[in-house]
């Protein structure tokens, strides 16, 4: 087996090497957790329930190695890992919760007893990306495990420590061997082989939609389920009548968070036309105060991307000639550094605003009215995610409604929470994770008639 070298995007510098898994290993993997799986299914509820929450307890107990390991290895600052880190644990717990809650529903028909049960798929190969490795991958490996499947997991090839460590921390804590298994390989031959493989149920996929799309395309070959959650280009529609300082401060994060390598980042900031300047004015010292810089620095808010090739392709987005309206700050010297930039004025099928750029470019696009906005709003391939600014709470939810999108929030940039569904409408997905939701893409329906009254 060759090695995978891992990078540090902030120094450029090899942080760790750990063996490229090829189609061979996934072949073991696979094959563990379908010898594993008819225990596992068998696993008492309640034991269930236990092995996930101490699954939970052992990754509380080495959060801060967890963090600083997802910190370097992403790029990210080491505050947002350990919140993602916390919430990888709360997923964990909330499906804890599962299977002693997972009924289903006994419908009443004549001449006997009905029963419908929702039974675990077996195998799932679970392909996660690299902008927020541990917590993706825990939104699928909680909810599998709970249901009771056994879970091959790929971590991105550029960032798979913290998955290699879930993996020694499943064991230390009791999971039985073979439950859960990754393997860190390219995706062009590892996540490939899960996708064809005939003893895999069920592809769960987070990435790019060209890659989703491949990934639809070949697991129709074995009619597996698949999941996706794929890209965005959600729009945050600030309206005039908003507090225009909270949604321009609120603004700059919800794009340049994780350096913009976020499926939910709000890149399409839609600004009514009377609040333009008013807004960009707000927005100016918000983007140039955002802290740019070492990663395991408390203070730092932004860090780099994760490699030279994003960086690259980011870059391609912000030619000489493009409407540069703010530039924060980036450091010089090693590491895959972006400043975070605004374009303005930008419209709306420009290439910049058209596309999934994954990286700390904003684009700020006029709008005239209320229909205008949600126009605009709608008018691209994608729809995860997005936020309205308003300080009219009717007018609120009619555009809530009316934006086709899986995710939005009303004078708020959150977008994810564990106890809530979260997934895309057209080309950003299909399915649902978190929440009570994504138990049901593990699952499948089964009925059962009991003949009370001869046959
Ligand atoms: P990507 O290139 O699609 O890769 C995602 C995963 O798929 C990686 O593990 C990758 O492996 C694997 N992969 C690549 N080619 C494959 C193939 N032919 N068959 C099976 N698996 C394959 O995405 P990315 O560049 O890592 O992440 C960026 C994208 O993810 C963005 O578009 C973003 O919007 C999306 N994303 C969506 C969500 C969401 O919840 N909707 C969340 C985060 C990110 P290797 O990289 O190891 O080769
Ligand atoms: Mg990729």
């Amino acid at each position: 087996m060759s090695a995978i070298e891992v990078i540090e995007p902030a120094t450029e510098r090899v942080m760790a090497e750990v063996p490229r898994a090829g189609a061979e290993e996934v072949d073991a993997a696979v094959a563990r957790a379908k010898a594993a799986f008819p225990a596992w299914r068998a696993v008492a509820p309640a034991d269930r329930a236990r092995l996930l929450r101490d699954l939970a307890d052992a990754i509380v107990a080495r959060l801060e190695e967890l963090a600083t390991l997802e910190a370097r290895n992403a790029g990210k600052p080491i505050g947002d890992a350990r919140g993602e880190i916390g919430m990888v644990v709360e997923t964990f717990r909330f499906y804890a919760g599962a299977p002693e809650r997972l009924l289903w529903q006994t419908i009443p028909v004549a001449g006997g007893v009905d029963m419908t049960f929702r039974e675990p798929l077996g195998v799932v190969g679970l392909i996660v990306p690299w902008n927020f490795p541990l917590t993706i991958a825990s939104w699928k490996v909680a909810p599998a495990l709970a249901a009771g499947n056994c879970v091959v997991l790929k971590p991105a090839e550029l960032t798979p420590l913290t998955a290699l460590e879930l993996e020694k921390i499943a064991l230390e804590a009791g999971l039985p061997e073979g439950v859960l298994n990754v393997v860190a390989g390219p995706g062009s031959v590892c996540g490939q082989r899960l996708v064809e493989h005939p003893d895999v149920a069920k592809i769960a996929f987070t990435g790019s939609t060209e890659v989703g799309r491949g990934i639809a395309a070949g697991a129709a070959q074995t009619i597996k389920r698949v999941t996706l959650e794929l890209g965005g280009k959600s729009a945050n529609v600030v309206f005039a009548d908003a507090d225009l300082e909270a949604a321009a401060a609120a603004a700059p994060m919800a794009v340049f968070g994780n350096a913009g390598q976020d499926c939910c980042a709000r890149s399409r900031i839609l600004v009514e036309r009377s609040a333009m300047d008013g807004f960009l004015a707000a927005l100016q010292p918000a983007v140039e105060g955002i802290a740019v810089g070492d990663p395991l620095e408390d203070a730092t808010q932004m860090g780099p991307l994760i490699s030279a090739g994003q960086r690259d392709a980011v870059a391609f987005y912000v030619p000489d000639d493009a409407p540069v309206a703010i530039r924060g700050s980036a450091p010089d010297g090693p590491g895959y550094w972006f400043p975070p930039t605004v374009l303005a004025p930008v419209s709306n099928d420009d290439r910049a605003a058209a596309e999934e750029i994954f990286g700390p470019v904003a684009c700020v696009i006029p709008f005239d009215s209320e229909e205008d906005a949600v126009r605009l709003a709608n008018e691209t391939i994608y729809g995860l995610s997005g936020s309205i600014w308003t300080g009219d709470g009717a007018r609120a939810l009619r555009v809530a409604r009316a934006i086709d999108t899986g995710v939005i929030s009303i004078n708020s940039n959150t977008s994810v929470r564990v106890s809530t569904p979260f997934g895309g409408f057209k080309q950003s997905g299909v399915g649902r994770e978190l929440g009570p939701d994504a138990l049901e893409h593990y699952t499948d329906v089964k009925n059962v008639y009991y003949a009370t009254e001869g046959s």
